[in-house]
């Protein structure tokens, strides 16, 4: 159990708008004067820490208990390498390897470079995959609590998925319906029925469908709005039609008008949509084009926060169009479930990894095994089989041994346990994301180099609250929270899930019984460039200490829940923090190419060159587990050849 020992000291704090005006003061000029666009600006502007015992914080139990987010040990070798303090000439390295193919990076997109590797391998090929964190699977990795001897599973991060559509030839397939055929996972999954003496209420089965216009309301919603007083709640507020909140009648109105918009564009090809829409915001689409008050465009940062990272005023419309946002899209049919494993897509990079070294995960190779079995760290990295995984590895330098058209092989330095070593291989896939890519690949050519510079990366914290029941939540009848976030607030959603149950791991589904509250939390500051609004929240996100955090969190549930009998001492069993840099790579207008005929920056990174390909989620736009094990695949076909010649 997390200690609580702050929350006795509740009465001073720093507020949010305290924390933005001291880091822009501190910034000074560059971030006031909007012109932190440059890496060395950037670089200069984020903040140092030395994160320590104190940042990072209780990790709960099993196999995952020592990486929950960036692991200070990760995030210190970054910002080394970042700050030049780390290159592959300053030490002589311990050991030098020969592989035919190495994959940086164990995210699902270098799981999805190392399966297509595994399926076209010839006789005695060999391939290392390096991820710098002590487990696989990147963003797509779990929690685990034991609270009173009850096990309880929730996700670090990526963690919500419909079930896709059968596939008839595989060989054409791609995305989620390619892997989840692929893989064979169970499309019959199993949840809690809710206890038939209970009062009826509706739960969300991951942790964004109740974000999802549409979706939303198949969920037991509490919209909270702060007032003097205790503030007030609004229950299941878009199927009451606005009517119980204390929202005046023209926002009611104005909200109203966008969450009932559909298609209201029809456009000839996705080509025509990408052109136009990618020139604009999805908060000037609705307010320019479509004549919507900013109501909608408010609310809608909720969802386009959790999901790219930023909110309305810097996502291109292009990118909400492939959501189902109003305005762009009818919203989905109700009768659609989101599904999330007890890990999130945790689930999804074990699958992966059990197809490619068996022993990797204990017990056999069925769904209750790979969902729940044990990691067996010993067989991921051993000498002669197929594909090794070394992890707690940190790739610094990766370049081409001489001119990259015609080199006959690629260096790659990394660093383990504060030594260095030399790997050589015949093909390389950086199946990391461009913020690091700059600074370790040394030979980028000049168009590479420019395009990586285009994008900009979001943070994210995923606060999973170990619960020993939920009460308070039951008492309101709700089992998700929104609220209208006021000055010292943390977050602005939260919710529990309807649990997965998974053989042997029948998380309950009853307010006497413990569960996990979710705090999936973006950092947007509506209004700033895109370039201050990323810097200031991994400022926000790498300066706030653990006990700070958990005084936050803490503190928001008093304001939610104190007044339906909420007692943190009594109801909370831990908190994890899962951190996120560089969470997401948000698609701003622009992302995709705009309206001109150049190459969009991703599509000049896909392009790779000599023998390093380039696969990663953020290529995507809106990142997502099967478009990232894409990435990987297409980055597999542009080095398979390379790793034949030597
Ligand atoms: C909060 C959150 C919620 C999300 N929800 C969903 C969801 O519901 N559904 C969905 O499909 N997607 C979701 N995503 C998107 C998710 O990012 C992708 O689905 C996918 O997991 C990303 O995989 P990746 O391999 O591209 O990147 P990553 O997961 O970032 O993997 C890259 C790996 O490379 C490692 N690495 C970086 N630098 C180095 C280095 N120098 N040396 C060695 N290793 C290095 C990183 O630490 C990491 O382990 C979510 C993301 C976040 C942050």
């Amino acid at each position: 159990m997390a200690s609580l020992k702050r929350v006795s000291g509740l009465d001073q704090h720093i507020t949010r708008r305290d924390f933005v005006n001291g880091v822009a003061i501190g910034f000074g000029a560059v971030l006031l004067g909007g012109a932190a666009t440059g890496h060395a600006q950037q670089a200069a502007l984020v903040p140092a820490v030395s994160p320590g015992e104190d940042w990072y914080g209780y990790g709960g139990v099993g196999d995952y208990r020592l990486s929950h987010g960036n692991t200070p040990q990760a995030m210190a070798e970054a910002h080394r390498i970042r700050d030049g303090i780390v290159s592959s000439g300053l030490a002589e390295p311990v050991s030098t390897e020969e592989y035919d193919l190495v994959i940086i990076g164990g995210g699902m997109a270098g799981l999805g470079a190392a399966l297509e590797y595994i399926k076209q391998r010839r006789e005695g090929q060999s391939c290392l995959l390096l991820d710098n964190h002590p487990i696989f699977g990147g963003e797509s990795k779990e929690n685990e609590f034991n609270v009173n001897g009850t096990r309880l599973i929730a996700p670090q991060g990526a963690n919500g998925f419909f079930i896709p559509g059968e596939v008839s030839d595989m060989e054409s397939a791609s995305g989620d319906s390619r892997y989840y055929a692929e893989l064979e996972i169970p499309r019959e999954l199993e949840y809690r029925d809710w206890p038939a003496h209970r009062k009826p209420l509706r739960f969300c089965q991951d942790n964004y469908g109740y974000l999802v216009r549409g979706l939303q309301e198949n969920t037991s919603v509490g919209h909270f709005f702060s007032d003097s007083n205790e503030g007030v709640w609004a229950n299941d507020m878009w199927r009451q039609k606005l009517a119980n909140t204390p929202l005046d009648a023209g926002v009611r109105q104005s909200l109203l008008d966008w969450y009932g918009a559909g298609s209201n564009i029809h456009f000839v090809s996705d080509e025509q949509a990408r052109k136009w829409l990618d020139t604009m915001s999805y908060k000037e689409f609705l307010e320019r084009e479509q004549g919507m008050g900013a109501e909608g465009a408010k609310y809608a940062d909720l969802f386009l926060a959790s999901s790219c990272g930023l909110g309305s005023d810097v996502i291109s419309a292009y990118a909400a169009y492939q959501l189902p946002m109003p305005g762009l899209n009818d919203p989905p049919s109700p009768a659609m479930k989101r599904n999330s494993f007890p890990g999130g897509n945790s689930g999804y990079a074990r699958y992966f990894v059990k197809k490619l070294i068996p022993q990797a995960i204990a017990g056999e190779d069925n769904f209750e095994d790979i969902i729940t079995g044990r990691i067996n760290f010993n067989a991921l990295d051993r000498p002669g089989q197929p594909i090794r995984i070394r992890l707690d590895s940190t790739a610094v330098s990766v370049s081409h041994s001489g001119n990259p058209a015609d080199s006959e092989r690629v260096e790659i330095v990394y660093r383990r346990g504060g030594k260095q070593h030399r790997l050589w291989a015949k093909g390389v896939i950086m199946a990391t994301g461009g913020w690091i890519n700059r600074y370790i690949v040394k030979d980028l050519p000049e168009a590479h180099a420019t395009a990586l510079g285009k994008f900009r990366h979001a943070p994210f914290l995923v606060a999973n609250v170990a619960l020993t029941n939920w009460q308070f939540l039951y008492k309101l009848g709700i089992t998700a929270a929104i609220w209208d976030r006021a000055e010292g607030d943390f977050g602005y959603t939260c919710n529990i899930r309807n649990p997965m149950q998974v053989g042997a791991y029948q998380p309950p589904l009853d307010p006497d019984q413990p569960t996990v509250l979710s705090f999936y939390t973006p950092f947007y500051y509506p209004g700033l460039p895109i370039e201050q609004q990323v810097i200031l929240g991994r400022a926000e996100l790498f300066t706030t200490s653990y006990a700070d955090y958990e005084e936050q969190i803490i503190r928001q549930m008093i304001k939610l829940f104190g007044a339906a009998g909420f007692d943190p001492l009594r109801d909370v069993a831990g908190i994890i923090l899962n951190r996120w840099g560089h969470a997401y790579s948000v698609p701003y207008p622009g992302f995709y190419g705009g309206a001109g005929d150049d190459p969009a920056p991703r599509d000049i990174i896909r392009q790779g060159y000599g023998r390093i390909a380039f696969g990663h989620s953020e290529l995507d736009g809106l990142q997502h587990w099967g478009g990232a094990a894409d990435e990987g695949r297409r980055a597999y076909s542009q080095v398979k050849d390379a790793m034949l010649s030597s």
